[in-house]
């Protein structure tokens, strides 16, 4: 079956490995370039962008994860995620993996609105509505011309999808919906 890795440093890794489970995919901690090289598809999961681009780094996991991107192979990264896949980050100075056409602001809802839940209408995704969990969450400004834009709240783009990547502000591994799991997984096929 298809072996699907959550990026295992930092952040909520065990609430996508449960939900990786429940779509019957093989779920893999991968931590090390073996692993990670193994891969069908790669979710970087939610947590401090900071701290998570400094570890890829250090333990030499940066080129796998750029290898595995350029074997075109599902990548989702889900809030800090989509910060370390982005090209731009508008108000940081650093750029992590830099594979996705999407220019993002870090930590974008300010600190009265840190942490909040809502519904999303994404017609690609779910002929339901999606409930979208918010944590400290970034936002996208602007995308290339190969960027498909998912969904916008307030009129800010929250979800996008270029080619094999998948980038989300919101954390759907936080709700019982597997709409986003089943989109990302159909991006191989
Ligand atoms: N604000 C965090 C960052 O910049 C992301 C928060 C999250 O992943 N929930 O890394």
């Amino acid at each position: 079956s298809l072996r699907v890795g959550v990026l295992a440093i930092q952040g909520s890794v065990r609430e996508h490995i449960e939900k990786l489970k429940l779509m019957g995919v093989e779920a893999v901690l991968a931590k090390d370039k073996n692993t990670l090289l193994s891969l069908d598809a790669l979710i970087i999961p939610g947590g401090e962008s900071t701290a998570i681009g400094k570890m890829i780094v250090d333990f030499g996991l940066k080129d796998a994860i750029l290898k595995l991107n350029e074997r075109k192979i599902p990548i989702w990264g889900t809030c800090a995620g989509m910060i370390l896949m982005a090209k731009y980050i508008i108000n940081d100075d650093k750029v992590h993996l830099g594979i996705m056409d999407i220019s993002v602001r870090r930590n974008a809802y300010g600190s009265q609105l840190d942490s909040f839940k809502t519904k999303l209408i994404i017609p690609e995704v779910s002929n339901n509505e999606i409930e979208a969990v918010f944590i400290r969450a970034p936002y996208i400004e602007n995308v290339g011309n190969s960027v498909r834009i998912l969904a916008k709240y307030q009129g800010k783009i929250v979800a996008a999808q270029q080619d094999n990547m998948l980038a989300t502000s919101f954390h759907p591994e936080l709700t019982d919906d597997l709409s986003f799991y089943k989109y990302f997984l159909r991006l191989n096929s």
